[in-house]
């Protein structure tokens, strides 16, 4: 049996294809990326944002019942069967040319090269699945249920690599958090806590464990709503204690139930704290022109050279171009 794969928008190796694609190759199928003008028996396609859903959309039209997709983007309910779950990852699938040109930034060719290696030879998974918290704008909760571990962190090495990828949605809150960071400081991992941490459970014991690791890039954690200003700042104090702030960077999620100026509250406390902030727009969406301007300022660190937003030339053009269709209208009445 031939096996295609389709990874819709991933921007690490897409976890559920690569266990796809060792259960498949376990069981003697020939497994590999789509390729034009090759047919195949079974094509599995997996999406992670819902923005891809029209390009899903198409992929049926065009395979019919040939595909199967999955992933976050397409169905938060669908999930692996148990026995693909089950299996290794198949870390042979990517290669670091498929990577490296989704890696946002601008850093060189070759240095996206190094990075996309860096993850390709990366352990990655899951030690733990769901979360003890209810967030009403996120999906964890819908999609993987209660907070329970299913793995340990010996289970996840690539023997490639002592970099992990780890998927956790919230390691904070895992009873055995520190257990967890005691191993992979003793076996001198380099981790990337990829979904970040709850800064709102730390504590002096977590943070201290956390600052004896090696992290692959900055420490990171939200500040989503404003009702958890005061736990997340406190939790900010315990961790910079052990962690300098300038390798923290906290994500705040706009445009799901904050005003602008409850946005920019968030941005300025951050940066006044030498925190990096990250502007994340709610299920991606891009139609608030004055939060696509403030997320390109925050996250391009452009408010480091242009200080105040209400100067920054993107947006006072947009904001010229509404005052003067304004003073038109003014004029007409
Ligand atoms: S804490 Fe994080 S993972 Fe858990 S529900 Fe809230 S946003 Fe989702």
């Amino acid at each position: 049996m031939r096996i295609g794969l389709i990874d819709v928008d991933s921007r690490l190796p897409n976890l559920a294809l690569m266990k796809i694609s060792s259960y498949y190759k376990i069981n003697g199928c020939t497994v590999e990326f789509v390729q034009t003008g090759k047919k195949y028996d079974m094509i599995y396609a997996s999406t992670i944002f819902t923005r891809s859903k029209s390009d899903c959309l198409k992929l049926i039209d065009y395979y019919g019942d040939l595909i199967e997709i999955g992933g976050t983007g397409w169905d938060i309910n669908k999930r692996l069967p148990d026995e693909i779950d089950a299996v290794n990852p198949d870390y042979d699938l990517y290669t670091a040319d498929m990577i490296a040109p989704r890696i946002n930034g601008i850093s060189t060719k070759q240095r996206k090269i190094e990075k996309a290696t860096e993850i390709v030879n990366a352990g990655i998974g899951f030690t733990s699945r769901g979360c003890i918290r209810n967030c009403p704008f996120c999906f964890v909760p819908i999609k993987e249920g209660k907070f329970r571990n299913v793995a340990e962190i010996k289970d996840l090495i690539n023997p490639r690599s002592n970099v992990l990828i780890l998927h956790d949605n919230n390691i904070t809150a895992d009873p055995y958090c520190i257990d967890k960071l005691h191993e992979i400081k003793d076996r001198r991992l380099i981790v990337d806590i990829n979904q970040g941490c709850d800064v709102r459970l730390m504590t002096d014991e977590i943070a201290q464990a956390l600052s004896e690791v090696k992290h692959l890039r900055s420490l990171h954690y939200a500040w989503d709503l404003m009702g958890f200003e005061e736990q997340v700042l406190s939790g900010i104090s315990t961790l910079s204690k052990y962690i300098k702030n300038y390798r923290h960077m906290c994500f705040m999620l706009v445009g799901f139930n904050t005003t602008f100026e409850e946005d920019f509250y968030r941005f300025k406390k951050l940066d006044e704290l030498g925190i990096r902030p990250y502007v994340m727009r709610y299920n991606e969406k891009h139609d608030d022109v004055r939060l696509n301007h403030f997320a390109r300022w925050v996250n391009s660190f452009i408010h480091k050279a242009v200080p105040d937003f209400e100067d920054y030339e993107p947006w006072k053009k947009v904001k010229d171009s509404y005052n003067s269709q304004l003073s038109m209208f003014e004029g007409v009445r």
